[in-house]
């Protein structure tokens, strides 16, 4: 019955790889595994003290930090995130959640780890949206990780696109954008923050430090699914 019903649906919706549109075999999701392999990951988690954690290395504590996926533009990543974030795909940041949480894990990144946060988004932009992308990253990296997503941050205000700003600029645009809501969930743990796309790291950066502040004995582990080199 499950097949037949499965059936139906590829007939009418037919399951195609989102980046190269090849039909998609029953145990591939999304992607088919050609362009899985392809994706240019970093291997930052490779490597002591990586790109990443040279951008928050004595700004903010954290445990661990790694960006995956290398992210140029006009590239077909480049365009699976776009759909991600702004064409109602959130299917994609599922999907790249739970790759880049399968092959982290494999590599011992969250030892230590306890939960995960995507970074919030503020509830207006999120009723424009239908979503934050961020969200599904984290439920797809849980769904690979078996750790539980918390919700505990909040988004206060909505700031600015920062696409033209400069790290300072930034820093100041997202200065009191992020509160923790719930600090009892995250005393005494280790929080895995995801976030989309990192360029100069200022999310990440200001989320970290409203953490750091409201509940400094929190482990961050600061995740981006794709970085800018
Ligand atoms: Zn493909």
């Amino acid at each position: 019955m499950k097949e037949i019903l499965r059936d139906i649906v590829d007939f009418f919706m037919p399951r195609t790889c989102h980046l190269c549109g090849c039909t998609l075999r029953d145990s591939e999701r999304v992607f088919c595994v050609r362009c899985v392999e392809t994706l240019p990951r970093s291997l930052y988690h490779h490597m002591p003290l990586n790109p990443m954690e040279r951008r928050f290395a004595g700004i903010v504590p954290f445990v661990r930090a790694t960006g995956h996926f290398i992210y140029s533009r006009n590239s077909e990543l480049a365009s699976a995130i776009h759909d991600m974030k702004y064409r109602q795909f959130p299917s994609v940041g599922h999907r790249l959640g739970e790759i880049v949480g399968e092959e982290l894990h494999m590599a011992g990144f969250f030892s230590g780890a306890d939960c995960i946060a995507g970074v919030p988004m503020h509830w207006w932009k999120k009723a424009r949206r239908g979503y934050n992308q961020a969200d599904f990253i984290a439920e797809g990296l849980s769904a690979a990780v078996g750790l539980p997503v918390v919700d505990a941050l909040e988004a206060t205000r909505s700031h600015k696109t920062q696409t033209a700003m400069t790290l300072d600029q930034r820093i100041a645009n997202l200065s009191g954008t992020f509160r923790v809501t719930a600090p009892e969930k995250l005393q005494g743990k280790g929080l895995v923050l995801v976030d989309d796309v990192c360029t100069t790291g200022s999310t990440l950066r200001s989320l970290a430090s409203e953490i750091a502040q409201a509940v400094p004995d929190c482990r961050l582990y600061l995740l981006s699914l794709c970085v800018t080199v």
